[in-house]
């Protein structure tokens, strides 16, 4: 999940995904089902004013009904006043807006290839790192801030956002 602030707003719209695929595409797809299958009760959202894409083997999709869904109590209780600018489940990205899509793309792209890589354990994975960072440094933010998944996703927008002589990943 990627939260919504105004560094995003800057990163908008810049360089292109970069392609990963490694095997083929359908073992990722296949691997990772069981997480992507859970967009599906989120389908009732995307039937007003929707947009689809299928980008980099990714289904991206926004949509008024997403939006208030992404900034509802729910998601803001968990990560603040704003809630979330956009999310992955699986093979599939959900964002508030283009904008919102474009600005976190490399974001939540790198937790679809998270998902490709430890497949229908991705869920229990991402909890249980944040939980043990939450114990470990004794404070709930932790969770998400400190969560390994999460850090590794930020350090590829930065990958995709700085310019490849000044990358020093
Ligand atoms: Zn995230």
């Amino acid at each position: 999940m990627h939260l919504s602030s105004k560094t995003d707003e800057k990163s908008a719209l810049r360089a292109p995904i970069a392609p990963y695929f490694r095997r083929p595409h359908w073992l990722y797809v296949l691997w990772a089902l069981p997480v992507s299958l859970f967009a599906l009760p989120l389908a009732p959202l995307t039937l007003y004013r929707a947009n689809w894409a299928l980008r980099n083997g990714v289904l991206e999709i926004t949509s008024p009904a997403l939006s208030a869904f992404l900034a509802g109590p729910w998601f803001r209780r968990l990560a603040g006043d704003q809630g979330f600018a956009a999310a992955s489940i699986g093979h599939v990205v959900i964002a508030r807006d283009a904008h919102a899509l474009a600005s976190c793309r490399a974001h939540e792209h790198a937790h679809v290839r998270q998902c490709e890589r430890w497949g229908p354990l991705f869920p229990f994975a991402y909890v249980l790192a944040g939980l043990y960072v939450a114990c470990t440094q004794r404070r709930f933010g932790a969770y998400y801030w400190d969560n390994p998944f999460e850090v590794e996703a930020r350090l590829a927008e930065h990958a995709v956002y700085v310019s490849p002589r000044d990358n020093p990943y």
